[in-house]
């Protein structure tokens, strides 16, 4: 039977192992799925051949020290510096990133969006806003801290932190930060984001399974919005059919893995 594994801190509220278990059993693949707490991502590599591992998710905060931990990167991981797909290769780790395609899978019913503000500057906003420059969007970050907004501004993207924000107008903003993951924090003080939500069409949530105090507030002024879930399984898709070694089809694993979310 093949092992897999989500890695993170915290990593008790991923539904990662249900999702994939679920494909796994529906399918008949000799496979299980389960999860890692891991406080210390320099020991990523290690711990995963220790577990006899075949393939694992990474989620916060060590997508970017899974980058560091690969023996080669394929595909867009390569371009943004942050994993959070590991498959065993014949006992090499091989780094792939599918939240990027699976976050571009969620936005679609918001139709033709032009101007994103991301909020947050980790790993995951990497992805996304590497991706959405990709695809023509303009796109603008605003993050807590300075030191983390130098590779947006490489390659393209408006950069903010909270002392010097301008607002414009946007079709969608998205946090991607972890306030509102285990506390009730707002990802911004609270008159930067009125301000922001204020200008915005649409907003969405990495976050899945709760009603952040972000979305909370896009709730209160009546922004369309959405949680990471759907995000969440279409990275969940893309990262299942690297596991299977596309042995499975990539309907099958999708109705399965969306039949989990109902569990
Ligand atoms: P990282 O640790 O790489 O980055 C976290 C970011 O959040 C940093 O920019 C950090 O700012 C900011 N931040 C953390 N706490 C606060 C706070 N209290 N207020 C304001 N900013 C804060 O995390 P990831 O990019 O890997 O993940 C981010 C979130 O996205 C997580 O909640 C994760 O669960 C979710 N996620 C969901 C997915 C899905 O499938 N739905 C997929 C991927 C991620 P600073 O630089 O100042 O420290």
């Amino acid at each position: 039977m093949k092992l897999f594994s989500i890695f993170g801190d915290p990593v008790s509220h991923s539904r990662s192992p249900i999702m994939h278990n679920c494909v796994f059993k529906n399918l008949n693949y000799n496979a299980c799925y389960t999860r890692t707490h891991l406080l210390d991502g320099s020991k990523l590599k290690e711990t995963f051949f220790s577990l006899g591992l075949s393939g694992a998710n990474v989620t916060v905060p060590h997508k970017e020290a899974a980058f560091n931990a690969c023996d080669e990167i394929r595909g867009f991981a390569s371009k943004v510096g942050v994993v959070n797909t590991l498959i065993n290769e014949n006992g090499k780790l091989i780094g792939y990133n599918t939240d990027a395609d699976g976050f571009m899978f969620a936005i679609e019913e918001f139709g033709d969006v032009k101007e994103i503000l991301i909020l947050g500057a980790g790993g995951t906003a990497k992805a996304l806003a590497a991706r959405f420059l990709q695809d023509g969007i303009k796109v603008s970050v605003i993050n807590r801290s300075q030191g983390r907004l130098s590779y947006f501004q490489e390659i393209g993207c408006e950069c903010f932190s909270w002392d010097n924000f301008k607002v414009k107008k946007y079709d969608l903003v998205v946090n991607t930060t972890s306030a509102g993951l285990k506390d009730e924090e707002l990802p911004a003080p609270k008159e930067i984001i009125d301000v922001i939500l204020d200008n915005s069409s649409f907003a969405a949530d990495a976050i899945y399974g709760k009603l952040t105090p972000f979305l909370k507030l896009a709730l209160e002024k009546n922004i369309t919005f959405k949680d990471g879930s759907d995000m969440l399984l279409g990275q969940g898709v893309l990262a299942n059919e690297l596991f299977v070694n596309q042995e499975l089809k990539k309907e099958d694993i999708k109705k399965h893995m969306q039949r989990s979310f109902n569990l």
